[in-house]
């Protein structure tokens, strides 16, 4: 097949999939030449301000200097080099970070490419720990409808069964347990019925968990809602009660986004597993992690057992070495402060969609905000306004979302705000 007479941009829409889309009719695509700031650069010369941070995960912006003066210095290095018998600096430094920042339990680091590899290695953790440790008939996970967690098979038993994307391989799906949504909102007072029906599932089939998994505070693709502190910390103390593991999946809520380095602060409880991905190379490259106890390690490992998951780029130098440079920025940077001042803004900013009989509901937390149609919105026409507007906004669903990178100025961040509020109201 001859191509090379094809602009790149008809290429792209002839041979290329994009995520959640039709290859044959596919929505619509921008061509973007850089990104720099908080800004994208279109090939024809249009500025965006970032209002996405490319799904959670640019907390910096784009193209930072730190950040390139640490590729250029690992790449003088060594881009790669396999994990398996083979150790080095960029991986020790990641690791020995994310063990001082995360709760202090968490004492053993598994790196992996992508944050659903994180969740089948979490998971994993957890059904290898259950065989070694006289539990083998433990082998589901309890989880919350309205949850998110990945695009892998055992990431997607464990999605919303519905709104979780997935429902196309319900029945390749191993079936797990699903305790009803949290109702309560992160700032509303708690009603104790909430946790009911996980309560009753947990105390019904405790027996068979390999392990509770949950997205702590913010359930993000599944419906962008954020439930109450209590929620989380009644989870905790029953996964104690019933001796069953807890993993969170801090992907996307981890490292500052609502406003507590990891969400599991809000509630004051430690997970047994902990997942982080997207923001934690500040967005430049893939890279995850599963986090575990010492007590999880020691359970999948007693007996001269082994845990088995091996990615061909685990531990990946390059990769570490960008998320030991967004760390150092992050924790460097007046982070609180500048997500105290975002959450502000989206608040008083975004106040007037609830007078817009188009809004069912808008919410904010940390530098997440949050405005839910009453209807579907038409993506590839909603998206062409909001690039009319100078702004790269991606609504999904009902819902209409600011998550910025941590970075944006006032300025342009009402500029976002104003957009999503002309555009959601009118
Ligand atoms: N868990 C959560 C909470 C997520 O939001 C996502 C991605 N949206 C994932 C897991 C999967 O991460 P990745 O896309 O890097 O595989």
């Amino acid at each position: 097949m001859n191509t090379s007479k094809q602009s790149w941009q008809q290429f792209d829409a002839d041979h290329i999939w994009h995520p959640y889309t039709s290859l044959t009719n596919p929505l619509p695509t921008y061509s973007i030449e850089s990104a720099s700031g908080v800004r994208l650069k279109l090939t024809n010369g249009t500025e965006l301000i970032d209002g996405m941070s490319s799904w959670w995960a640019a907390i910096h912006g784009y193209n930072h200097p730190a950040i390139n003066q640490a590729i250029a210095e690992q790449t003088a290095k060594m881009t790669h080099v396999m994990f398996g018998g083979i150790s080095h600096k960029p991986a020790t430094a990641l690791a020995q970070k994310l063990i001082e920042l995360t709760p202090t339990q968490l004492e053993n680091v598994f790196f992996s490419d992508s944050g659903s590899v994180a969740v089948e290695v979490a998971m994993k953790m957890a059904l290898q720990y259950c065989q070694n440790t006289n539990k083998k008939e433990h082998n589901k996970f309890l989880t919350i409808r309205g949850g998110y967690h990945g695009d892998t098979f055992l990431a997607m038993s464990v999605c919303d069964p519905v709104t979780g994307m997935h429902s196309l391989f319900n029945k390749v799906l191993q079936k797990n347990y699903f305790a009803d949504k949290p109702t309560r909102r992160f700032n509303e007072q708690w009603n104790a019925q909430d946790i009911n029906s996980f309560k009753q599932l947990i105390r019904q089939h405790h027996n068979e968990l390999a392990a509770v998994i949950l997205e702590p505070i913010v359930q993000g693709a599944g419906g962008m809602w954020f439930y109450h502190p209590e929620y989380l910390r009644q989870v905790r103390e029953l996964c104690d009660k019933y001796n069953v593991l807890l993993i969170l999946d801090e992907i996307a809520t981890g490292f500052g986004r609502t406003g507590v380095m990891f969400a599991c602060e809000h509630s004051g409880i430690s997970p047994d597993i902990m997942c982080v991905g997207k923001a934690l190379t500040g967005g430049n490259i893939s890279l995850a992690a599963t986090l575990s106890t010492k007590q999880v390690a020691e359970g999948i490992c007693n007996n001269n057992h082994v845990f088995m998951h091996g990615p061909t780029f685990m531990g990946n130098p390059l990769a570490c070495a960008i998320a030991n440079a967004s760390l150092d920025l992050l924790c460097n940077s007046p982070w609180q402060q500048n997500i105290t001042r975002i959450e502000k803004t989206l608040q008083i900013g975004l106040e007037p969609c609830r007078k817009s009989p188009n809004v069912a509901d808008v919410r904010v937390l940390g530098a997440i905000g949050v405005v839910e149609l009453k209807k579907q919105v038409n993506q590839a026409t909603t998206q062409a306004e909001f690039v009319k507007q100078g702004v790269w906004i991606r609504p999904f669903g009902k819902l209409v979302y600011l998550m910025p990178p941590f970075i944006i100025d006032d300025k342009d961040l009402q500029q976002l705000i104003s957009a999503v509020v002309e555009i959601t109201t009118k």
